[in-house]
């Protein structure tokens, strides 16, 4: 339990607390724990998969303060994994988004956001209801996702998108870079949207 004795001010363990077992905390105990462990060997990296999934919203709005406090105070480089878009936009710089095992669109968060280029990052970010995407429509999508052990040929989001074409299944996309810098594993990334910058 040194490595807690590291943490911001208010964060460690009272004497009480050494002597509890892990079932014994709550939720948001067991990760201010976790992460205290971690940073006892002193990382430049971290890599944190899904770290708040598991508590309520309250309580992962501590977990997240607390990990962005600790970043600027150890100069911390996070690896960060997530399913909540929410989260994703709070902590992240730079977003690789993931589909079936594959790198389908890369980008820096406010790009991501503002105009997802991936049709299966526009149907994630369409999803979220939130302000920003009020009044504007994008491509949903349907169906399950196939098994990963047994992808679908080409384009491995092919039988889910609305603007698969012939080439989807016949060829996989690459993740290419674009004028602006984005990156997008799609055949029709600079015709679906509107211009060939992607920005
Ligand atoms: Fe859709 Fe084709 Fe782009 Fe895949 S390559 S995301 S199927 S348009």
């Amino acid at each position: 339990m040194a490595a807690a004795g590291r943490l911001p001010s208010g964060e460690g363990p009272d004497v009480e607390q050494r002597a509890l077992f892990p079932h014994q905390f709550s939720g948001g105990q067991r990760q201010r724990i976790a992460i205290a462990r971690a940073l006892a060997t002193r990382p430049d990296l971290l890599v944190l998969d899904e770290p708040v999934s598991a508590l309520d919203v309250a309580i992962q709005a501590q977990v997240l303060n607390l990990l962005r406090r600790l970043q600027a105070e150890f100069g911390l480089t996070y690896l960060f994994i997530s399913h909540d878009l929410g989260v994703v936009q709070y902590m992240c710089d730079e977003i690789a988004v993931m589909y079936l095992g594959q790198i389908v669109e890369r980008a820096h968060r406010r790009q991501l956001f503002a105009r997802p280029l991936h049709p299966y990052t526009q149907a994630l970010l369409a999803a979220v209801p939130s302000p920003q995407s009020r009044g504007k429509v994008r491509a949903a999508v349907t169906g399950d996702p196939p098994s990963s052990i047994d992808p679908p040929s080409g384009c491995r989001f092919h039988p889910r998108c609305p603007l698969a074409q012939p080439l989807c299944r016949e060829e996989t996309p690459v993740l290419r870079r674009l004028p602006s810098g984005r990156q997008v594993a799609c055949h029709l990334a600079e015709e679906t949207n509107g211009d060939a910058t992607g920005s």
